[in-house]
């Protein structure tokens, strides 16, 4: 996924604000959503392009499971019960990234059993300048999905504040 993540978290978050009765978090849903991204600054400035950016620990489902239960057993500890919307908002947002990681990008899903890297469609190298691969391919057309539906919703949204 190249540039709905955020679109996307939006219309999650949306949807999870509901089901908790809530209308607290967007901003966390939408950090969220694009969190795992930002192994892309250290991709380019740090390791120079050394390392498949996906291969991060942040793109590993593993370790984010990890922290979400650790994250449910402190609030449980804590009683601190408010931020358990906050919590799933959070944790939903950087799964449903992994995800949409995995329609064209690679996520090892197994580790650390396994290091294999899943994806459901192949994009072939054919232009030298790589976001063309992406943009050029089938699998745009989700994303542009997703986006005309996070800006239907977000109109919807406004619309209905006013
Ligand atoms: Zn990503």
């Amino acid at each position: 996924m190249f540039l709905a993540h955020l679109p996307a978290g939006y219309i999650l978050t949306n949807y999870l604000q509901k089901k908790l009765n809530t209308n607290r978090f967007l901003w966390v849903g939408l950090v969220a959503s694009i969190l795992p991204d930002i192994d892309l600054v250290y991709f380019y400035f740090f390791d120079h392009r050394q390392t498949l950016h996906h291969s991060y620990w942040i793109h590993v489902p593993f370790y984010w499971l990890i922290l979400g239960l650790l994250t449910l057993i402190i609030i449980r500890l804590t009683k601190k019960q408010a931020y358990l919307a906050a919590t799933i908002i959070f944790f939903a947002n950087i799964f449903l990234h992994l995800l949409l990681d995995t329609i064209v990008g690679k996520i090892e899903w197994l580790q650390p059993l396994s290091s294999y890297a899943y994806y459901l469609f192949d994009v072939p190298a054919k232009y030298d300048f790589w976001v063309y691969n992406f943009i050029f391919h089938w699998t745009f057309l989700l994303e542009i999905t997703v986006i005309v539906w996070a800006v239907y919703l977000l109109f919807k949204n406004y619309k209905s504040k006013n």
